[in-house]
């Protein structure tokens, strides 16, 4: 299960956290690393830093933006330090262990981590289905990036064992979308949206990310994914008959 888990980090700065988030990867039991646009190379600090981790710092994967680390992924969790403006649905760490044990047993999941400075911008906070926030003093709530996943991912491992001993039969899980089946689907609405004039072509941005919010409170399963895609069609048949 922990192996389904993806550790992405978004535009990390400094090697020496890329090491040491290794290594809080590994005594946990997890093994993907994704770099997304990162602002440093594994270099000598990073492997000194990771110890004997070195192997998942130097097989991570670099790509160049959160959508390509997530695309396959059926649940996206962002992290952050400050609760924004955006509210989006919240988990706390314990929570969140919980629903990664449940979900990586039947597809790939990923556990978002900002840059150093300025975490994650609003965009790519959007495109995560919760968020989850390390309960720490408010006056002073930002961790250091590879402790903030080495406390993250000491809860997915907790909540992987608790998973694994439990005397209940697993239930059955439910089937979600993957990201870029939700993303095709968010271009549908919009796409059809604009089209009975809802919302104006060149500013759909408040409604759309209205919408998101929407959808990722309610997080339609796979079904009901469909139905909406479903739905949308029908309208556009309706709008354009000759179709
Ligand atoms: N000033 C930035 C802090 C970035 S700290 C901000 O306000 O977002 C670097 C990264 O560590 C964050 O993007 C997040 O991924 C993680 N992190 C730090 N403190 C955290 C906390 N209390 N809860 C969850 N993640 C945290």
């Amino acid at each position: 299960m922990l192996e389904q888990i993806k550790i992405v980090l978004v535009g990390t700065s400094h090697s020496g956290n890329i090491g040491s988030a290794a290594r809080a990867m590994k005594v946990m039991g997890l093994k993907q690393m994704v770099l997304v646009s990162p602002e440093c190379e594994v270099d000598a600090q990073a492997i000194a830093l990771a110890a004997g981790a070195s192997d998942i710092a130097l097989n991570a994967l670099k790509v160049s933006n959160l959508e390509q680390a997530i695309d396959d992924c059926s649940l996206v969790v962002g992290t952050s330090a400050r609760s924004r403006t955006l509210s989006w649905p919240m988990l706390d760490p314990r929570e969140c262990g919980e629903l990664f044990a449940v979900e990586s047993e039947q597809s790939q999941v990923a556990l978002v981590f900002g840059r150093e400075r300025t975490g994650l911008t609003n965009e790519e906070l959007q495109k995560c289905d919760y968020h989850v926030a390390i309960p720490a003093n408010p006056e002073y709530s930002s961790l250091n990036l590879a402790m903030a996943v080495q406390t993250l991912c000491y809860e997915l491992r907790v909540a992987s064992l608790a998973r694994k001993q439990s005397e209940y039969p697993l239930q059955e899980n439910t089937e979600y979308p993957r990201h870029h089946e939700l993303e095709m689907f968010y271009g549908h609405l919009e796409k059809v949206l604009c089209k009975t004039h809802f919302i104006n072509e060149a500013q759909p941005s408040q409604v759309m990310n209205k919408l998101r919010r929407l959808f990722s409170r309610a997080r339609p399963e796979t079904q009901e994914l469909n139905i909406l895609r479903g739905i949308l069609t029908s309208v556009e048949k309706l709008s354009s008959p000759d179709k």
